[in-house]
């Protein structure tokens, strides 16, 4: 129906409203063929048949009524403006840097790459991949070590993984004693003793020398120091090796292409952040951190590996490598609970080496050598000292009583310094400084004008090395990134067909929907997606003073309100880098709880067999004992079983975690009886939010039960998950566990006490993609939120009655329907056929689908999530694609194909097989590569063939291989 807009009032021209059906992606005629093949009237209807009566919101959510693109953009805009861009020489792990603008815009503002999902199906994902592994060999030649995994959430968390796996690792030394050198970063000692506290670990913070003869089970050293300190190590760590301590380096990317490397002084571990290898500093994230360990520590590293394995034509294949060590398969046992980690970050640091190549890291590296040589030359002059002789960029300045009036004057000319201890300013040189900022910093230092001629004293810098910070033993002399790939994309036209050609081998949203349960894939908005790259937004360091990110504090204001009013909780921290992350900081505000009501006693989480991997891992994390709660036959956590491990455990038992809707697909009925059983025995309750896409605006868990949860903005609130990563976490408490939110040792976050602890490096976590979130809540507003997760329950059910009569819907509601998401039971079919859910996975790779989950929460099912972005054409395309697939599937049920000579066991098809002169398989090309008809169209080709998993873990190879490997 057209409609004649020429009598309609300027308001209604306007369509303030467009936003939300940009958003949503089936527009009214097909929401109402939709409801229509359900055989309900209305959506109301269907809300009514899914989401329990005592739970659902009477009210709307009190919100503001949505704004447009260009309105919200504008709000935003004139808040971000509240941010002062002075130049930081904070440092501390923090520099700014230049992002290259042909990664600035064709990896991080570039859908391919910031939509895809993490690489579980590595077929078609081996463009990501390769970046992965790219970077591992980046960490591995730079720090010296034998292995690298494929990104950490941030340097804090990092070195609290390496306590942690030192202490799995060493079966020698059986102290519980973690050592800190004094001169690591702040955050750094803040996050680590946190982590030690509830594993129940002593830290020790002491002069690094004091290491030898201290009882300790590992070591942290910072090198150069966090004061800039460089020295050798050798010594240290050998003597740490004969008392049996384990010793995990911190350090830093840019240094260590000048400096000799921590694995030749003998470091175990070797952790650090990427974030001045061409990465935003953003107020303090995302950046990935980075993690370097010697080969015999693989089986017990966190984080995920990326290595090389074969497909079924023998070619080069990569795929993520040990999976048996993560939370998803040993749970409470699990190396860590890191799930989403900082892909996209990762792949952006090593691009930048790449493009750059060693000589060209080399060449930034020193000229910020000689900027800051010529700054401590510069400063001797005027009569200061520096605390350290050897230094690589960082100067700890002795100014006595001067450091108040210093650091102002360098205030007034917009320049941020740190401050240390008393007595000292620290000043930290990075890629961007220029000549004239450091003449600006000597006239600080001069009270008017330094009066040094600077180009004779750089002409005499570069004659004289014997006068330079970083004396010549200190230097590396073996050679750095020498594998063709960082040798090789050095002009823009070649990076940018580098870059295009690792993209183009990928499934991301920007090709088809993925229909990821328990992920969320929906659309993340290239509105939402736009101030993510604004300098306001980018540019600050997150020590900034206070005062000069008033944009920032707003705009945290505003989305912790927002997302106060989605949730039902009290109040929101928006530190935790990751679902997992919050989940910990979670338990430990539960924790915190306890402790100041006396009850210690309260050790035990209550987990539901259909929880989440990183549920468990993360109770154990906090010292909790982990009790599985059974799962009745309908799906639902079992209530019987539940209240015997109740009466069983009664104030022993701190908390249950409980994913709502759950991880089956259905809205329990029994959630809040469930919550009250729990509360009964004095417990809190943890509500997993991780499927908060069905509640907002519907119900809250705030109000039906919960105490606490955490909330993927990567999955609800519109957060890319950029390939498998960066994310948030935040989570949202009722009142009594407020006081108990994350705090920061820096920088004070508002209502924290830092006894609380400290989760994540920086105090809002990845501050700079909460623009996304804030973005896509003002555009929806009041309306738009309770629309979308309506829709998204439309769009899961019409999916679910299409493929329902050809594959069962494993779990309903008690109306027969489905939440937001569904799974497929695939186990019944796989008897019938040999047919498995891996089998149909690669097949939906021909159709130019990514799978499903696969195998979670329940073994042999494929979890279907739409979301409500997704159109009806697309539902229909992907449900065509599944029915296609089952024919195949009843083909080899009743003979007529055998199962080992099948397209779907062949799966998935390239261009290597279709192109074989020889074509001998018992179906055609046509049907191997382009089995639906929109493939004429349009087609991505899986770049390898099945990968052999087995051969992989076997043959473990986790840097890049030789060019001709690749030829192969
Ligand atoms: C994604 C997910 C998590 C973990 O979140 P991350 O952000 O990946 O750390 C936890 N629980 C459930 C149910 C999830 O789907």
């Amino acid at each position: 129906m057209t409609q004649d807009f020429r009598r309609a009032p300027l308001a209604e021209l306007a369509h303030h409203d467009a936003f939300i059906q940009r958003h949503i992606g089936p527009d009214q005629t097909q929401a109402a063929t939709m409801l229509n093949t359900l055989g309900l009237d209305s959506i109301a209807t269907l809300i009514e048949k899914t989401v329990p009566e005592k739970i659902r919101s009477q009210d709307a959510l009190a919100l503001e009524p949505a704004k447009s693109e260009v309105e919200a953009l504008a709000e935003l805009k004139t808040i971000a403006c509240k941010n002062k861009l002075f130049t930081s020489f904070i440092g501390m792990g923090y520099y700014d840097t230049h992002v290259p603008n042909v990664i600035l815009r064709n990896v991080l503002e570039n859908p391919g790459w910031y939509t895809a999902y993490t690489p579980y199906q590595p077929e078609i994902a081996q463009g990501r991949l390769e970046g992965l592994l790219n970077f591992q060999q980046m960490i591995i030649d730079l720090t010296g070590m034998d292995l690298a995994n494929a990104s950490m959430l941030d340097e804090g968390t990092a070195a609290a993984e390496a306590m942690a796996m030192c202490k799995r690792q060493n079966k020698k030394n059986r102290s519980d004693v973690f050592f800190v050198a004094d001169d690591t970063h702040p955050q750094t000692i803040a996050v680590v003793k946190t982590r030690a506290e509830h594993f129940g670990f002593d830290v020790l913070v002491a002069p690094a020398e004091q290491l030898t003869g201290t009882e300790c089970f590992g070591a942290l050293l910072q090198y150069p120091g966090t004061t800039g300190q460089v020295r050798d190590l050798t010594d240290l760590i050998s003597a740490a090796h004969e008392q049996k301590t384990l010793v995990t380096v911190a350090s830093d990317l840019l240094a260590l292409t000048l400096l000799k490397s921590p694995g030749e002084m003998g470091a175990d571990v070797v952790i650090g952040t990427n974030q001045r290898f061409g990465v935003p500093m953003g107020f303090g994230g995302p950046h990935a951190a980075f993690f370097g360990f010697r080969d015999a520590f693989k089986r017990s590293a966190p984080g995920r590996i990326i290595g090389v394995s074969v497909d079924t034509r023998g070619k080069t294949a990569l795929r993520m490598a040990m999976q048996t060590r993560e939370q998803h398969i040993r749970r409470e046992k699990a190396n860590s609970n890191i799930c989403t980690s900082q892909v996209l970050l990762a792949v952006m640091s090593v691009f930048y080496a790449i493009y750059h190549g060693p000589e060209g890291l080399k060449r930034i590296a020193e000229r910020v050598a000689r900027l800051t040589d010529m700054l401590a030359v510069g400063l001797r002059e005027r009569g200061f000292d520096t605390l350290h002789a050897d230094y690589f960029d960082t100067l700890c300045i002795k100014v006595g009583e001067s450091q108040q009036a210093l650091y102002q004057t360098a205030l007034a000319n917009k320049i941020n310094l740190r401050l240390v201890g008393e007595d000292c300013i620290g000043i930290s040189v990075d890629e961007t400084t220029t000549l004239h900022q450091i003449s600006q910093l000597l006239n600080v230092f001069s009270a008017g004008d330094h009066g040094m001629d600077l180009a004779a004293l750089d002409a005499q810098l570069s004659s004289d090395q014997a006068s330079a910070g970083l004396p010549e033993p200190l230097r590396r002399n073996d050679a750095i990134l020498t594998h063709p790939v960082f040798n090789t994309y050095h002009s823009e036209t070649e990076m940018l067909r580098y870059l295009k050609q690792l993209e183009s081998k990928d499934i991301a949203l920007n090709h088809s929907m993925i229909p990821l349960g328990s992920c969320t894939m929906k659309l993340n908005a290239t509105a939402e997606m736009i101030p993510v790259t604004w300098p306001e937004f980018g540019k600050l360091h997150p020590f900034t003073p206070i005062d000069q990110a008033q944009g920032y504090q707003q705009m945290f204001e505003q989305l912790q309100q927002m997302l106060e009013t989605c949730t039902g909780y009290d109040a929101v921290s928006l530190q935790p880098n990751a679902g997992s992350q919050g989940e910990y900081a979670g338990l430990v505000a539960i924790k915190k709880y306890f402790a100041s009501k006396g009850e210690f006693e309260r050790d035990i989480c209550l987990i539901p067999a259909s929880a989440h991997g990183t549920n468990p891992a993360s109770a154990q994390m906090v010292g909790m004992k982990v009790v599985v709660v059974n799962c009745d036959s309908k799906g639902n956590v079992d209530l019987t079983d539940l209240n015997s491990k109740i009466t069983e455990h009664g104030s022993r038992i701190a908390c249950i975690m409980v994913t709502y809707p759950s991880t089956h697909g259905v809205f329990e009925e029994g959630i809040t009886e469930l919550c009250a059983a729990v509360h009964n025995v004095g417990g809190q309750v943890y509500i997993d939010g991780a499927n908060m896409n069905a509640l907002v605006g519907v119900a809250a868990p705030g109000k039906f039960g919960g105490d606490v949860s955490h909330l993927n903005l990567h999955k609800t609130f519109c957060i890319p998950h950029g390939g498998g990563g960066p994310g948030m976490g935040p989570i949202g408490v009722a009142e009594h566990l407020k006081p108990f939110l994350p705090a920061h040792p820096i920088q004070a976050v508002p209502g924290t006490d830092i006894a609380n602890g400290t989760i994540s490096a920086a105090p809002w976590g990845s501050a700079s993609i909460l623009p996304i979130s804030w973005m896509y809540i003002k555009m929806m507003g009041r309306e738009g939120m309770a629309h979308a997760t309506k829709m998204a329950i439309l769009n899961a059910n019409y999916v679910a009655k299409k493929l329902g009569d050809h594959y069962p819907i494993l779990y309903k509601g008690a109306e027969g329907f489905v939440a937001h998401e569904c799974l497929l039971d695939l186990r019944p079919l796989k008897e019938a056929s040999g047919v498995t859910e891996e089998d149909i996975a690669k097949r939906l790779m021909d159709f130019g689908f990514h799978a499903p989950t696969m195998s979670f929460p329940v073994p042999g099912t494929l979890m279907i999530e739409p979301t409500e972005s997704e159109s009806q054409e697309e539902l229909d395309r992907f449900c065509e694609a599944m029915l296609i697939i089952r024919k195949e599937i009843a083909q080899i049920e009743s003979g007529e194909v055998e199962y080992s000579t099948s397209a779907l066991h062949n799966a998935p098809h390239t261009q290597d097989d279709v192109l074989e002169d020889n074509w001998q398989r018992a179906y055609s090309r046509e049907q191997a590569s382009r089995p639906a008809a929109w493939l004429r169209a349009h087609k991505v080709w899986p770049s390898v063939n099945r990968i052999d998993n087995v051969y992989g873990d076997r043959n473990l190879v986790c840097s890049c291989p030789t060019i001709d490997e690749y030829r192969s």
